[in-house]
Order: structure tokens, then sequence, then C-alpha cells
């Protein structure tokens, strides 16, 4: 049976757009979403509308490609063989880590394989922080983080008795500036922070942040989990010192990420797992360790995953981080001012400096009873806490429903949204 496709519709145009920015003419919107095999599927019998990409992104056909021919073709452990299936496996997998150091201004030897964001902090907490901290010392997080740079600081500061300081958000959803300068004043050993909010979409100011954290002799950690797929990343003027980033969230394979780090912080640093690949040498006496990044990729890495993360970079590259941009800026506008139609509705987080993810609560129906709703016409939101659960807490919240796109999503999708949370007030009763 034919799905219902009339909700996808073009929408009719909205008057008053500011001409300097680019509107979805200028991206070929079909041209991209042709590269996405997924998203012409259907989901309860209604074409998809994918609005979960800030949980995970989908893949172009073009990373499934690499993927399929790296193991048809390619596969064999790498960094060991000395034949020349291996030689071909271990460069493909050395190019994708030199396409991803390109991409953030960085070199090779400081980008350093890992299962994502999540591994990638946990990597840093626990060799950095196992080395360099102490009882006596004091790490600051900011209420905003998602768990994956929260929990790792709580097992840190169990292990080796640091406290924990955390810097408050405002009731906007930024950054409290004010509290995060008094943090410092309070010389923490590390500052550890997002760059964009997977709930709020906040952008957070991060080289003016790095830049007052290091005057006062911390050292920073940035989650870059919700930039890297909207923004070009230059490590070199944001100032961090380590960062870390998840390929799925960018249009790569799950499983797979990276942490960047500052070479000389990387050297001091203690293995985070030992095994095969990382070491120099092994005896009974003890072993010695491979130089960065290798040291910190103990036994068979993730090949295909990385090959396909570097194909993404790739994807993302050459698509153009301007078109995206003002692609997804241009979709924000749209769906804020569509959003701000329903009676009932209320949104959290910044309406400026912000990227296209949307938090919002409507009347009192449950999140999850919104996403429901929202699931039998095909439309996929989250609902829940985000792995934000200090800042639900701080909102006075147990959850929202997250609406997110991406460069794939359309006016169309927003429309279908807002026709779905009508339907939803239908059932619910007592909204518009
Ligand atoms: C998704 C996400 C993470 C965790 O990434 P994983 O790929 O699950 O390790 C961390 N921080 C933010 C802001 C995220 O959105």
């Amino acid at each position: 049976m034919e799905a219902d496709r009339s909700h996808l519709a073009p929408p009719p145009s909205v008057g008053g757009s500011d001409p300097a920015v680019a509107t979805e003419a200028d991206w070929d919107i079909e041209a991209v979403r042709a590269q996405f095999p997924i998203l012409s599927r259907e989901v309860h019998g209604h074409p998809l509308v994918y609005l979960d990409s800030a949980a995970s992104a989908q893949p172009p056909l073009r990373v499934l490609d690499r993927i399929d021919r790296y193991y048809r073709e390619q596969h064999a452990n790498v960094h060991r063989g000395a034949h020349q299936l291996s030689a071909e496996a271990t460069e493909a997998y050395e190019n994708a880590r030199a396409t991803i150091a390109d991409h953030i201004g960085a070199d090779s030897d400081e980008v350093v394989f890992t299962r994502g964001t999540t591994e990638s902090i946990n990597l840093v907490a626990a060799s950095w922080g196992s080395r360099f901290v102490g009882a006596d010392d004091i790490v600051a997080l900011t209420k905003m983080e998602h768990h994956s740079n929260f929990v790792p600081w709580q097992l840190l500061a169990e292990r080796t008795g640091a406290r924990l300081r955390f810097v408050d958000v405002t009731p906007e959803g930024t950054l409290d500036l004010e509290d995060f300068d008094r943090a410092l004043e309070d010389r923490p050993k590390i500052v550890a922070f997002m760059h964009v909010s997977n709930s709020l979409g906040t952008i957070n100011p991060v080289s003016d942040l790095t830049e007052r954290a290091r005057a006062a002799g911390a050292i920073t950690v940035v989650d870059g989990a919700q930039a890297a797929p909207h923004m070009p990343i230059d490590v070199q003027g944001l100032g961090p010192d380590f960062y870390a980033f998840s390929a799925h969230k960018m249009c790569g394979p799950t499983g797979i990420g990276a942490l960047w780090g500052r070479r000389e912080l990387l050297d001091d640093m203690p293995p985070y797992q030992g095994g095969g690949e990382m070491i120099s040498e092994v005896t009974t006496a003890g072993s010695s360790w491979a130089a960065v990044p290798h040291k910190f990729e103990a036994g068979t890495p993730n090949i295909a995953g990385a090959i396909g993360f570097g194909e993404a970079v790739r994807f993302l590259s050459e698509l153009g981080f301007d078109g995206l941009a003002a692609h997804e800026h241009d979709l924000a506008a749209y769906a804020l001012a569509r959003l701000d139609e329903v009676d009932g509705l209320t949104l959290y987080g910044p309406r400026e400096d912000r990227t296209s993810v949307f938090s919002f609560t409507y009347g009192d129906i449950h999140p999850h009873d919104l996403s429901t709703i929202l699931d039998q016409n095909g439309i996929a939101i989250r609902a829940g806490h985000h792995c934000n659960q200090p800042l639900m807490d701080r909102f006075g919240l147990s959850g929202t429903a997250r609406a997110s796109f991406y460069l794939y999503s359309t006016r169309a999708e927003v429309d279908a949204l807002i026709e779905g949370l009508r339907m939803a007030a239908r059932v619910f009763g007592g909204l518009s």
C-alpha cells in the first residue's frame, strides 16, 4: 500500500526571512537525501521522519560502501602481518586517522581511536586523572554535561578523593559564565565541559572558556560529540587540551570515535588498557609502551569502523560545512517559528547561538506518550532525560521530548512534527 505522503508536501514559503541567510533552495536537499537509503523507508505505514539525529545520525551510502569494500577486499589485522592485505588494511586505517586529524587541524599521532566520546573521556579521566589528580584537587564540570562527561569524573573523584565543582546553567540554558569564573578561583586541576549541548542546542564559547581555564592553571577536556557533526572543528583555535567526538553522530558507524590530545600530555600519560598493539617490548620483568597514539589502542582495533569514520568525515567536508550550517540555520529558524505557534508547548534552551536540537514539553502530556503517538505516524523523536539528569534537575524536569534535525532534514518534516503534536493534543485533550 502506498504510504500517505501528503504531510511531506512542500510547505508554503515563509515570508520575512533574512536574505543574507541561505535557504533550502541553496542546498540540494533531494540530492542530499538520495544518499541516505534509510530515509526512503516507511514506519507504521508512513514515510520515516527521522528527528533523532542528535542520538545517532544516519550513514550515507558511501560510508556503507566503504565499510563493505574493506571487508570484501582489504580485511586483515593491522600493524602486524608482513603480507599485502595487512599492509592495505593498515594503510586504510592510518589514512582514516590522517583524514580525521587533518579535519580538526591536528597531527595524526595526536588522534587516538576509541569506541566514541564516552570512551575518550574515560580514557582521560582514568589515565591523566590517575597520574595527576590527588585528594587535594578539584575537578570542575558543568551541570549541562552529558553523563559521559560527568560519571567518569565522579568515578575519578571516588578513586582519588578529589572534589567535584559543578558550574551552573542560566535559566536561558546557557553556561553561567560568572559561576565558571568563580569555579576557576578554586584553581581546579581539570575543567571539563561540552562544546554543544545535546538537550538545549546551546553552543558554548569554547575558546574563551579554554583561555580562562588555562590562565587559572587547569587543563581542559571538551566533549565535542554534538559540535563535530555541525561545524568544522579547529582544535588549535578552540584551544582545549583534549577534545572528544563520536563517528555515529556525524554520519559514520557506531562503536568508533576519537580522542584528540596535546602531544606532550599524551606522552606523559600511562596506558589506559594493556594488551597487544600498545607495547614496545614485553618481558617477564616488565613492559615498555609504544609511542602515541598506539599506546592507547590496546588489542585489535575497530578497523572497519575507523575506515568508515574517515569516509564520513570526507563526505561531510566535500558536501561542505558552510552549506550544511546555512541549511540547519534556516531549518532551526523555521522550527522555532512553528514551535512558537503551538499553544501549551514550552521550549528549553537559548533562541540564538544554538544548533538544530529542540527540547520541549507539551502541556502535561508525558514525553514518552508524545513520542509514542508520533512514532505511530512514522516520526522518530526522543523522550526522556537524554543522559542529562543533572541538567533536567536544574530545570525541575524529569525529562523532555527532543526533536533534532540534521543535514538531510526538511521543512516538511518540521511541519510533520507540528501536525503530529496537534494529533497528540487531540488524543490527550485540553490543548490546541
Ligand atoms: C552522544 C553524546 C555523547 C556520548 O557519545 P557516545 O558515542 O555514546 O560515546 C557524549 N556527549 C554528548 C554531548 C553526546 O551527544
